[in-house]
């Protein structure tokens, strides 16, 4: 056999997903995952590993293999049974106009359900307002459809309210929807009502959407109840995006959706619905038999469930908040009041020898066997991601890691 390279082989790898990908948070952990040292210290967070699964789920989807309820294709948009289940579910809000199931759309995750959403936005010319920080898959795909992303920025010291200011800044004629995250990863909080009443005026005023991502709405453990951005769906039109993922601990089931709230068929007459239908009749479906189960799982799981979940979050909160006031050199402007993070911002000119966000995180890998996701994953430089869903005594860990790396690179100590 002679040299294969001479051959003049007329394929190759695209380049299509290149920008995109880099932009995502796996090549992120995994980057730094490669930095750790395998027979040094136990690696944390551990990889791989997530938190007590819900029973009543399991269950579930096991009474659906066994039925068979769960093994043929499922319609594009979704079992019957499972759209049905979501509008229930989701009809239980305080909300002006209850949804149908024909309002509902099942997806792969929620991440599938925000491609939908870039799907259906992305003209040639369309741009769309992202938060800054925010959750890296909204952008990915943004870059992925070549639809232009805006920033919109946050008021830390105001609970991470949304600066408004840099919203109208962001606008103009070809701008179609703004993007918002509630509860809010990675800035850990929950917009009010008043706020999100705010948002819905502005969004009409300005005559684009609103999409929110409410991904994790179980996982709330601060005063400040959820409250779904539906509630103001009289004033603008919202799609609203979800999946079991985080609120059941079960995110490799793959199973999400997208509900459209749509009060005097904007939605109908701007041709969102049918080009949601025509690309969902193309794209790939969530297993039919975690479908099948769907009903079940948001009928069933009992409360105390989620309310184990959230006392062993806050817990952790409240631990990662008291350590971190030993750790000068952080930031953190708000007591997490949702999702399984701390958001704190690196005070880089308090180090001797740390360049950034991303510098830091490595080094923090290298070290200590200690992941923390650089700001720039989420688009802002200069912050670091830290999970805090570990028991305590590995928190505990983490975060004696963590000072000892802030304080071995300081040059203040204690202050
Ligand atoms: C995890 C996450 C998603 C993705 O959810 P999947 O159901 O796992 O696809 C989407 N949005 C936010 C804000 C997330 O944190």
């Amino acid at each position: 056999m002679a040299n294969n390279s001479c051959i003049g082989w007329k394929f190759s790898g695209s380049e299509a997903a290149k920008e995109a990908s880099a932009a995502s948070l796996t090549t992120y952990t995994s980057k730094l995952f490669a930095l750790c040292d395998p027979q040094g210290k136990p690696i944390l967070p551990p990889r791989g590993e997530t938190a007590e699964t819900c029973h009543t789920a399991e269950k579930a989807v096991v009474k659906a293999v066994l039925c068979g309820t769960g093994n043929a294709y499922a319609p594009g948009k979704g079992l019957p049974a499972a759209k049905c289940a979501v509008a229930e579910y989701l009809n239980r809000d305080d909300i002006p106009k209850k949804l149908t199931p024909e309002d509902v759309f099942m997806t792969v995750g929620c991440k599938q359900a925000i491609e939908l959403a870039v799907d259906i936005l992305a003209n040639p010319k369309a741009n769309v307002l992202l938060p800054s920080p925010g959750y890296p898959w909204d952008f990915v795909n943004c870059i992925l459809k070549k639809l232009e992303v805006r920033r919109y920025e946050f008021l830390p010291e105001k609970n991470y309210e949304i600066n408004f200011e840099s919203v109208r800044k962001q606008v103009d004629k070809n701008t179609f929807a703004i993007f918002i995250t509630n509860p809010h990863n990675p800035n850990g909080n929950i917009y009010s009502e008043a706020h999100l009443k705010q948002i819905a005026l502005l969004a009409r005023e300005l005559g684009i959407m609103v999409v929110s991502d409410e991904v994790f709405r179980w996982t709330v453990f601060g005063s400040n109840p959820f409250v779904p951005m539906a509630k103001f769906s009289s004033i603008v039109p919202v799609m609203a995006l979800g999946s079991i993922s985080k609120g059941w601990t079960v995110p490799g089931w793959r199973t999400g959706w997208v509900a459209l709230h749509d009060l005097d068929g904007v939605f109908k007459c701007t041709k969102v619905l049918d080009t949601a239908k025509q690309f969902l009749e193309i794209n790939s479906k969530p297993p039919t038999v975690i479908q099948a189960a769907i009903p079940t799982i948001l009928k069933d799981t009992p409360i105390e469930f989620f309310h184990r979940r959230q006392s062993f979050l806050k817990d952790k909160a409240d631990l990662a908040i008291s350590k971190l006031k030993d750790i000068p050199s952080l930031k953190c402007y708000l007591k997490p009041e949702a999702c399984t993070f701390l958001w704190t911002q690196l005070k880089i000119s308090s180090f001797v020898d740390i360049k950034d966000d991303e510098d830091f995180c490595e080094k923090l890998a290298t070290e200590q066997n200690l992941i923390l996701l650089p700001g720039i994953a989420f688009g802002l430089r200069g912050w670091a991601r830290h999970s805090i869903d570990m028991d305590t005594l590995t928190l505990e860990d983490a975060f004696k890691r963590l000072k000892s790396f802030c304080d071995h690179h300081s040059t203040i100590y204690g202050a």
